[in-house]
C-alpha cells in the first residue's frame, strides 16, 4: 500500500484558506480523496518555521505544480519525495528510511531540490540521471559541488551528462542503501535513455520515456530493434508506480481523448486528470496498470485508435506506434 501526502508549496498559500477539510493537502491517486487534519497543522508549522530565503527562491521556482508530495511505500523503507522544478519538471527525492541515504532522480535544476533537502534535513549521496537533457541535470554540477553527491548516469551518455561518476548499463544492478535497482535501457527520447526501477517499491523512474498517457518525443524514426523499448516497462507487474519527468497529463488526455473517445477508463481518469490540476495536484505517479487502460502509445492494438488515425489492420505495433506519435506531434 502506498500513502501520498501533498503539501502546499509557499506560491499556493493563497489557497489554504479554502482547503479547511485539509482535503487538498492530502490525495491517495485513483482512490478519491483522504483528509488528514494532522497533516495540514504540520504543513502550516513547517512553513512557517522554514526560512524566508527558502520561501522565496521555493516561490520562484514553480510553474503550474504547487505540491510537494511525499509518497511512501508501506511495506517498504523507501520515501519518495516529489519536487516540481522549472515549469513542469518533476525531481524525485529518494530517502531510505533505515540508513538515511538520499538520492535525487534528473535534478532540473538545484534550488527547489535544496529547499527541499534543507526542509527534511537531509544530505544528498546521489544524482540520478535518466538522460543527459538540460532539463534532467540542469542541477547536478551545483549539487555535487555543495553535497558531494555521486552523479549516476548511462555508460552511452558518459560524455554529456555533467559531473557523472558512475556509469550503469542495460541490465545493470545497482544498491541504493538495501534497495535493489535495475538499470532498463529505454531508448527512443534518446539513444542512451534509461530508467530505473526499483522492485522493492514496484516503482520505475522513467524519465522521458513514458508519461502518463504519452510517451517522450522521439529523437528519430525509431530502429526496429528500439521500437519496442516501452515493451520492457509494460512487462513489468500492473501494479508498478511510474515516476515520470514531467506533468503532461492533462494535455496529453486531450489527444488520447480525440483518438479514442470510446474508451471509458479514458473519460474517467481524464475528469480525474482535470480536477487534481485545478487543484495544483500532480497526476504523478501513475500506474502502470492505468496507462495499459488508457495510454494511446501502449493501446496500438485498439481498434478504436487504428480506425481514427487511419493505421491500416497490417500495421504492426512499431509502424502503429509511430502513426500515433505522429499524430500527437501535429495535434
Ligand atoms: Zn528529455
Amino acid at each position: 500500500m502506498q500513502m501520498i501526502l501533498c503539501r502546499a508549496a509557499p506560491k499556493a498559500m493563497a489557497s489554504f484558506p479554502r482547503s479547511r477539510k485539509g482535503s487538498e493537502l492530502c490525495v491517495w491517486p485513483g482512490m478519491g480523496q483522504l483528509c488528514l487534519r494532522k497533516n495540514l497543522l504540520y504543513g502550516f508549522m513547517r512553513l512557517f518555521s522554514m526560512p524566508f530565503k527558502t520561501l522565496r527562491s521555493v516561490s520562484r521556482t514553480l510553474g503550474g505544480v504547487s505540491r510537494y508530495c511525499s509518497i511512501t511505500n508501506m511495506s517498504s523503507s523507501l520515501q519518495i519525495e516529489l519536487v516540481p522544478c522549472l515549469q513542469d519538471n518533476y525531481a524525485y527525492l529518494l530517502h531510505d528510511v533505515d540508513t538515511g541515504t538520499v538520492g535525487v532522480v534528473d535534478p532540473s535544476e538545484a534550488v527547489p531540490i535544496i529547499d527541499a533537502l534543507n526542509r527534511k534535513n537531509w544530505n544528498l549521496n546521489y544524482i540520478l540521471n535518466t538522460h543527459h537533457h538540460y532539463d534532467h541535470t540542469g542541477g547536478n554540477m551545483d549539487l555535487k559541488e555543495r553535497y558531494g553527491a555521486k552523479v549516476i548516469g548511462s555508460g552511452l551518455d558518459k560524455e554529456r551528462i555533467p559531473g557523472i561518476d558512475i556509469v550503469l548499463n542495460d541490465g545493470d544492478k545497482w544498491m541504493f542503501a538495501s534497495h535493489e535497482v535495475h538499470v532498463m535501457a529505454t531508448p527512443g527520447h534518446t539513444r542512451g535513455h534509461i530508467s530505473f526501477y526499483f522492485p522493492g517499491s514496484k516503482s520505475i523512474f522513467s524519465g522521458d520515456t513514458l508519461f502518463s498517457l504519452s510517451c517522450g518525443k522521439l529523437f528519430k524514426e525509431l530502429p526496429s530493434r528500439d521500437a519496442f523499448f516501452l515493451r520492457k516497462i509494460t512487462s513489468l507487474p500492473d501494479d508498478t508506480n511510474i515516476y515520470c519527468g514531467h506533468e503532461y497529463t492533462l494535455s496529453n488526455s486531450k489527444f488520447a481523448l480525440s483518438i479514442e473517445l470510446g474508451n471509458e477508463e479514458l473519460k474517467s481518469y481524464a475528469t480525474h486528470v482535470a480536477h487534481l490540476r485545478n487543484k495544483g495536484l500532480p497526476t504523478i505517479p501513475t500506474s502502470l496498470q492505468k496507462e495499459k487502460l488508457c495510454n494511446p502509445f501502449l493501446r496500438t492494438s485498439s481498434t478504436e485508435i487504428r480506425q481514427s488515425l487511419k493505421i491500416p489492420e497490417s500495421a504492426d505495433d512499431a509502424e502503429a506506434l509511430g502513426a500515433i506519435r505522429r499524430a500527437k506531434d501535429n495535434f
